[in-house]
């Protein structure tokens, strides 16, 4: 496929926007090639500056779960935008989202609605340290919670460790109160419990971790954790950014019957416009300003088109949809297996609903980012590419997880699948 036009457009984004994106996982740092730059976009289906069509697996790294542009959502943020694009005052479609939010997860009592889940997750964390007045918290490797401060942290090479700033720019003392620990390992999360458990504030974890690859807990773990914050009074978080709506229960928390204290949300609640928000019992939600001491505001929270985007993907959330998303699902993952069984390919497929990974190598899938090989990247780029070059866009990463919308359907999948056996079958007799 010839991508002259997104060629020339990059050289002149990168003269004007830093390394031409404006969030760096846009970049094909870590596959082949350079960014693809978009026309237009319907449905499934994205059209580049080249008039190239690609089957979309990014789907814009997950708000769109019916796709782009879906016309209802469209029609709904049209009639809403001619009334004013922002007020900066109370309105109805703000208590709409949040009674259908509630609806589908039942123990939030109140909610927040913020712009962008790095907002939520940092509210939600400065609220647990408001409400507890406790500094510390405690995350896990391999999770991903936005580019808050405290929480772009790596582990060091111990197995529990206090964070180690991921980024130039964050003062050793903010990481300092952040405490990681690997995913998947009841007994050392106990140690930690038993060490610091009084001085801890807040526990935040991706029930389901897909920011580093698709690594499934196990629910023992997680039930663990739930204990061991109620033992000690830290209140449990659930970063549900990425997963939140994505399943018939509404969540990884209604999916497991675990309730955290606080659960983060975003990406699918702004239906493709920018919204984040958190939520909880009342009794710690009301720790906020207006009510409450602890500080939180946002010029453009709760902006009417963000909530009437919101509100009609959720509406058009039904079992139907649910069910179809499952479908395809389950027929891009039982495709792909057998296609990386013919080839010997060292990647797995790991699913869960609409969210797929292609795992690298062949030993046991892993639950914790250090089971991850080192070389993840090298057979990906590959696939990727020669993906691409077939019209089907998965993520640059082998990190980054594929979406599934209501939009896709299942000659799209069809098609993935007889491409990946065609770019497999060249990739061999390379
Ligand atoms: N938390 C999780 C689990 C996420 O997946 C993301 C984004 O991918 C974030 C937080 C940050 O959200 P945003 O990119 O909207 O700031």
């Amino acid at each position: 496929m010839l991508r002259t036009n997104s060629d020339l457009l990059h050289d002149e984004a990168v003269k004007h926007l830093v390394g031409g994106v404006n969030s760096p996982v846009r970049a094909f740092k870590s596959v082949y090639g350079s960014p693809i730059y978009f026309k237009s976009a319907k449905g499934a289906i994205v059209t580049d500056e080249d008039g190239n069509e690609l089957v979309d697996f990014v789907q814009s790294w997950g708000p769109l779960i019916h796709g782009h542009a879906n016309q209802e959502i469209i029609n709904n943020i049209q009639q809403k935008m001619a009334n004013g694009t922002s007020f900066g005052a109370p309105h109805v479609g703000e208590i709409d989202l949040a009674k259908k939010v509630k609806s589908r997860i039942s123990f939030i009592e109140k909610i927040r609605f913020v712009s962008s889940g790095t907002e939520a997750v940092m509210s939600a964390v400065r609220l647990a340290r408001g409400y507890t007045g406790r500094d510390k918290i405690v995350k896990f490797d391999g999770c991903y919670h936005g580019h808050i401060d405290s929480l772009l942290v790596n582990s060091g090479s111990g197995l529990a460790t206090f964070g180690i700033a991921s980024s130039p720019g964050i003062p050793a003392d903010t990481v300092s109160t952040t405490i990681v620990c690997p995913l998947d390992d009841e007994d050392l999360f106990e140690h930690v419990m038993k060490e610091y458990g009084g001085e801890i504030a807040a526990v935040i974890i991706e029930p389901m971790p897909a920011n580093n690859g698709l690594l499934i807990q196990r629910k023992k773990f997680i039930e663990k954790i739930r204990t061991y914050c109620d033992k000690y009074g830290c209140l449990l978080i659930f970063d549900e950014v990425i997963t939140g709506f994505r399943f018939p229960e509404g969540s990884i928390s209604g999916l497991m019957k675990i309730e955290p204290d606080l659960i983060t949300l975003g990406k699918v609640i702004g239906g493709g416009l920018p919204v984040g928000a958190y939520g909880g019992k009342a009794e710690i939600m009301d720790k906020l300003a207006p009510i409450g001491p602890v500080y939180q505001a946002g010029t453009l929270s709760g902006n009417p088109l963000a909530m009437a985007a919101g509100l009609s993907t959720l509406n058009l959330l039904d079992s139907e949809a649910y069910e179809k998303l499952e479908n395809l699902g389950s027929m891009l993952e039982n495709g792909v297996r057998t296609i990386l069984g013919k080839y010997n390919f060292p990647m797995r497929i790991v699913r869960s609903s609409s969210l797929f990974w292609f795992s690298p190598g062949t030993e046991k899938i892993p639950k914790r980012a250090d089971e991850i090989p080192n070389n993840a990247g090298s057979k990906y780029l590959h696939l990727h590419k020669g993906l691409l070059e077939k019209g089907y866009m998965l993520a640059p990463s082998v990190y980054e997880v594929g979406f599934i919308s209501t939009a896709h359907n299942e000659e799209h999948i069809r098609g993935f699948i007889s491409a990946l056996d065609e770019v497999l079958l060249e990739i061999e007799v390379r």
